[in-house]
C-alpha cells in the first residue's frame, strides 16, 4: 500500500531484496553468503509418496536439489546453489535435470537466500530486521521459514516492550539464537568439504540420534553436538 505512515517502530520483514534494509544504509550479503534456488510443481517421483527426497552433488557443491511430494501427485520441486559460483537461470535448470533426470516442472521461479553467515548486526534504534531481510536463513539448508517466524516474533515483541527496541530486539535474537547461528555457521564452513558431508551423512544414517542433531542443526535452533563431531570424525575416510 503506498502512502506515508508513522509509527514508533517498523519491524522490516520484508523479505531477501528488503527496501527497508537498504534504506537504513545496509548492503546485500556478499555473493559466498548468498544462495540462489528455483523452484517449481512436477509430477512427484513413483514410490516417493510421503518422502522428502533431497539430493546432493560434488559437482558444484555446495549445491542440491529436492523433491517434496505435496499429497495430490504432484511435488515442489528445486535446486539451489550459492551465487558466487556465477550460475544463472539455465545453470539452475541444468542443476535440476542434473540431480532430478527428466523432470518436467512448471511454474518455475528463481529467487535470493540471504544467509546467515552474512548477517548485517541489528542496530540500536527503531527499525528491526527480521526473517530474510536479516540473513537468517540456514547457511546449511537454505532453511529460512523457522527464522523468519521467530525473529518476527521477537521483533514484535521488542517493538511493544519499551525502550531501545534495536537493542532489546538484538539481546533477545542473541539470548534465542546467539549459539545456534555460532554453530551452523561453523557446521557451514567445514561442509564445504564434502567428504566431512559424507562423513556426517553416514553417522547420521548409523544413529538416529545423531541424525536428530543434524535436523535440529539444519533447521532449527540446534548445535554441533559432540556427538555429531564425534561420529563424523570415526567415518572420515
Ligand atoms: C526456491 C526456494 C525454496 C525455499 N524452500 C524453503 C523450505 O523448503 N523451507 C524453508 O524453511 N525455507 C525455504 N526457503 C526460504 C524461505 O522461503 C524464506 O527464508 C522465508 O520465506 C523468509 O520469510 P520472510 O517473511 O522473511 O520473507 P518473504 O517470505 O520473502 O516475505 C516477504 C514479504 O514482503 C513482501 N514485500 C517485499 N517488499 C515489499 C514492499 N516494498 N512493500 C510491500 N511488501 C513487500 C513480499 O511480497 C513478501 O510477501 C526457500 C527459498 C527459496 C527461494
Amino acid at each position: 500500500m503506498d502512502g506515508s505512515f508513522t509509527a514508533a517502530v517498523v519491524v522490516a520483514a520484508d523479505g531477501a531484496e528488503s527496501v527497508v534494509r537498504r534504506a537504513i544504509g545496509l548492503g546485500p550479503n556478499r555473493d559466498d553468503q548468498l544462495a540462489i534456488a528455483i523452484r517449481g510443481y512436477a509430477p512427484a517421483l513413483p514410490g516417493t509418496d510421503g518422502v522428502q527426497v533431497i539430493l546432493t552433488t560434488e559437482q558444484r557443491w555446495p549445491a542440491y536439489a529436492w523433491s517434496f511430494p505435496l499429497g495430490d501427485g504432484r511435488a515442489n520441486v528445486g535446486y539451489g546453489e550459492l551465487v558466487s559460483g556465477g550460475v544463472n537461470r539455465e545453470g539452475l535448470l541444468a542443476g535440476l535435470q542434473r540431480l532430478l533426470p527428466g523432470v518436467e516442472a512448471r511454474e518455475l521461479k528463481a529467487h535470493r537466500l540471504p544467509l546467515s553467515t552474512g548477517r548485517p548486526r541489528q542496530r540500536d534504534g527503531r527499525v528491526l530486521l527480521a526473517g530474510d531481510a536479516a540473513s537468517l536463513i540456514n547457511p546449511l539448508t537454505g532453511e529460512g521459514i523457522f527464522y523468519a517466524v521467530l525473529s518476527g516474533a521477537l521483533a514484535g515483541g521488542a517493538a511493544v516492550r519499551g525502550g531501545d527496541a534495536g537493542a532489546v530486539y538484538r539481546r533477545a535474537l542473541h539470548l534465542r539464537l546467539g549459539r545456534h547461528l555460532r554453530h551452523s555457521s561453523t557446521a557451514s564452513w567445514a561442509s564445504r568439504l564434502p567428504t566431512v558431508m559424507d562423513a556426517v551423512f553416514r553417522a547420521a544414517g548409523d544413529d538416529q540420534r545423531v541424525f536428530d542433531d543434524v535436523v535440529d542443526l539444519g533447521l532449527a535452533d540446534g548445535r554441533l553436538t559432540a556427538r555429531t563431531l564425534t561420529a563424523a570424525a570415526r567415518r572420515l575416510r
